[in-house]
């Protein structure tokens, strides 16, 4: 399929890999916390691992890995995926403060491919949910903005090389669906349109879901390390706050760590969605300004990515800034 990029398309999809990061630094200080409502969330750094204010933590390192992957293939293919364990094991072999659990079992058997590194995960015993895959999805919607079906596809196997629980490979569909169709047409809608495009057990099981986040409080939904969860939280997060103007990027985003709990990753994973429908403009500077991490970058980097997966589906004609 061909289409045409836009400036607003790479704007949009710079934002989501840039407001995805800024959650998870944002929140990075405050995990395993519960601030309360009137807590001022800021890039304070520090929490239970001791990152730097305005660093961010495995959830947009692992991003970075997949984006990486994305700027040279179809991530449904063997070439696209055995690239994505080659750039996990390039950042996992950085000794990395923080990495989750289901990941680190995962990748510490060193799997040689895709294919074995998803039957590792499929073969790990006990809970196999975790919220891990579903904040690194974000580059899956831009690397195939030109084919929905083709989204859905890659995001499951991307999830799939380290989360075998079918609720997590659902989770990651939806929201690479949703920031796809985002960063096309500047809204939410994808978030329930991916539920018309599936089988009818999985929007039977997200629906009601969907509208408990939307109706409910994290009390309802406090588990948020469960991708299901998480997934709530971050929706609760968009939907709870003022959608009217671009301010909601950086209201959601502090919503999402006022959830308390996961909240790097709840905000990271808000955060993927709010940058593709808002875009770049829409982060706040003094939050980007200090955004920075593996492998030694910053917000940049995370911009030159998004610009060179979109380039894989068509090259640009001018460039964005
Ligand atoms: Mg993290």
């Amino acid at each position: 399929m061909s289409m045409v990029i836009t400036r607003e398309h790479r704007e949009r999809a710079a934002g989501a890999l840039v407001a995805s990061a800024v959650g998870d630094a944002l929140g990075a200080g405050y995990e395993f916390t519960h601030p309360t409502p009137d807590t001022h969330i800021d890039m304070i750094g520090g929490g239970p691992f001791g990152f730097a204010p305005g660093e961010w933590t495995d959830d947009t390192s692992m991003t970075i890995a997949v984006a990486t992957a994305a700027t040279q293939h179809d991530l449904r293919t063997c070439a696209g995926l055995d690239s994505v364990v080659a750039e996990f094991l390039r950042w996992s072999g950085s000794n990395p403060k923080d990495i989750g659990n289901q990941t680190r079992a995962v990748l510490s058997q060193v799997p040689a491919s895709a294919a074995e590194m998803t039957r590792v995960a499929q073969a790990l015993p006990g809970r196999t949910g975790g919220n891990g895959s579903l904040m690194r999805t974000s580059p899956v919607g831009l690397r195939h903005l030109d084919d929905g079906v083709a989204c859905i596809a890659a995001a499951r196997a991307v999830s799939d090389l380290t989360h075998s629980d079918p609720r997590a490979g659902e989770a990651c569909e939806m929201w690479s669906y949703a920031i796809r169709h985002a960063v096309l047409t500047g809204t939410f809608d994808g978030v329930r349109q991916y539920l018309d495009v599936v089988g009818a057990d999985t929007k039977s099981f997200w629906t009601p879901l969907l509208d408990q986040a939307e109706r409910g409080a994290p009390a309802d939904f406090p588990n948020n390390g469960w991708v299901v969860h998480a997934l709530q939280t971050a929706w609760w997060a968009i939907t709870s706050t003022d959608r009217s103007n671009s301010g909601h990027l950086a209201a959601a985003l502090e919503q999402a760590v006022r959830a308390g709990n996961d909240t790097d990753t709840v905000a990271a994973i808000a955060g993927g969605l709010l940058g593709a429908r808002w875009g770049l403009s829409a982060v706040p500077p003094r939050w980007r300004s200090q955004l920075h991490g593996w492998p030694g970058s910053k917000a940049d980097y995370l911009e030159d990515l998004a610009d060179r997966i979109l380039d894989c589906i068509a090259p640009r004609g001018e460039r964005l800034g």
